[in-house]
């Protein structure tokens, strides 16, 4: 076994502090990589609170994760040692179902291993541990490419708020003449203005956050509307092809339904304590023909996909980078919402 380092927690809602644990070995298909960076998301506040569902503990959060490749495989084809790489939300999945065969292991009909707080059923049934950590073994199946071209640490969040955003976009076929709504300005929430925009879409940011407004701008949106001012939010009544919802506590679907135009589409990437829940929507939906849809991150092809259209239109995440002691303060501003917009983890800290 490896041994290895990280911040874990060791009960629900616990505090996360440094833990000593074991890696598998580099098995024939695996890659060992140096974790140099690990971005903070919204979802490891929500996991290690039992948010969603009850947690495996010690866990150990992260699933944007970029770093070095330290030593790989034998039957290993697509990393050397020294390449840059990434690893997601993902870290296996049954592998033959009809979503894996098509690139949608996030879909996996046999269920989708995580990259944390999940027990890799396919391999050794044993706990799987995120990127807080010093290093970390994957499948290279489940590992990305890692442009040169971009900063390293800001390239980090692409691996789950990118993904997240850019899927979505992509299924729609969100493009140019759309109008699109982006609802909360976080780490989610920005990177979604960034790909509607390089996707030729008019956006326009809707916030509980006025201090946003600069930001959001900077960002290429075109349109800032306060939610809590209803006399503005009333300026842009059916006026979105579509919504991006990233809101990640729970919010009133009607109010922003009657938003969208007819055909509009509001679409959940955010995950509220309790799920979604839709309670009211009155006749939102009948009267403008209008759909809600979810999604989940993204496949594993479709995120090499995201990161090389990152490369070519130079993207990456605007960061606040952290030590890896400081993640409490962290989690603290981004429950209050003010995140700018994706804490990243400096692993030499930890
Ligand atoms: P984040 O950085 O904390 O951003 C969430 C944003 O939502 C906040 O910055 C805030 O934006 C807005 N917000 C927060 N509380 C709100 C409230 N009570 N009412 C209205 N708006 C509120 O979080 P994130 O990392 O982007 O994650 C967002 C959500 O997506 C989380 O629920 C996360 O678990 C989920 N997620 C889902 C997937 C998936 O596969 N679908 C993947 C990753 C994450 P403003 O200040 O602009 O209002
Ligand atoms: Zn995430």
């Amino acid at each position: 076994m490896i041994q290895a380092k990280g911040y874990a927690v060791h009960k629900a809602n616990d505090k996360l502090a440094p833990w000593n644990f074991e890696r598998r070995e580099v098995g024939n298909h695996d890659v060992q990589i140096e974790i140099l960076y690990c971005g903070v998301c919204h979802s490891d506040l929500a996991q290690i609170n039992n948010e969603w569902f009850e947690g495996i503990f010690p866990m150990i959060p992260g699933h944007e994760i970029v770093g070095r490749v330290v030593k790989v495989g034998d039957h290993v084809k697509n990393f050397k040692v020294g390449d840059l790489a990434g690893v997601g939300t993902l870290v296996n999945s049954c592998g033959h179902c009809e979503h894996c065969e098509d690139g949608l292991e996030v879909y996996c009909k046999e269920g989708v291993v995580a990259t944390y707080n999940n027990l890799d059923k396919y391999r050794d049934n044993l706990p799987t541990y995120g990127g807080y950590s010093n290093t970390i073994v994957t499948d290279e199946k489940f590992t990305l490419h890692v442009s040169e071209s971009l900063n390293l640490a800001a390239t980090a969040p692409l691996l789950c708020a990118g993904i997240t955003t850019y899927s979505p976009l992509k299924h729609w076929k969100v493009g140019k003449g759309h109008k699109v709504a982006v609802l909360g300005l976080g780490g989610l929430g920005h990177m979604a203005v960034k790909f509607a925009v390089a996707l030729g879409a008019e956006v326009t940011v809707l916030s509980t956050s006025p201090k946003k407004e600069a930001d959001a701008r900077k960002l290429g949106a075109t349109n800032f509307v306060v939610t809590k001012n209803i006399a503005e939010v009333e300026k842009v009544k059916s006026s979105f092809d579509f919504i991006v919802d990233t809101v990640s506590a729970e919010h009133d679907f009607d109010f922003y339904l009657s938003l969208l135009k007819l055909n509009g589409v509001h679409i959940c990437v955010g995950i509220p304590p309790k799920g979604l829940e839709v309670k009211n929507v009155g006749l939102s939906l009948q009267l403008g023909r209008r759909s809600v849809v979810g999604s989940a991150v993204g496949g594993i092809p479709e995120t090499q996909e995201m990161l090389d259209f990152c490369a070519a239109h130079n993207i990456t995440a605007e960061i606040e980078m952290i030590k890896m002691k400081d993640i409490h303060t962290a989690f603290e501003r981004m429950e209050k919402g003010d995140v700018h917009y994706r804490f990243v983890i400096d692993m030499a800290t930890l």
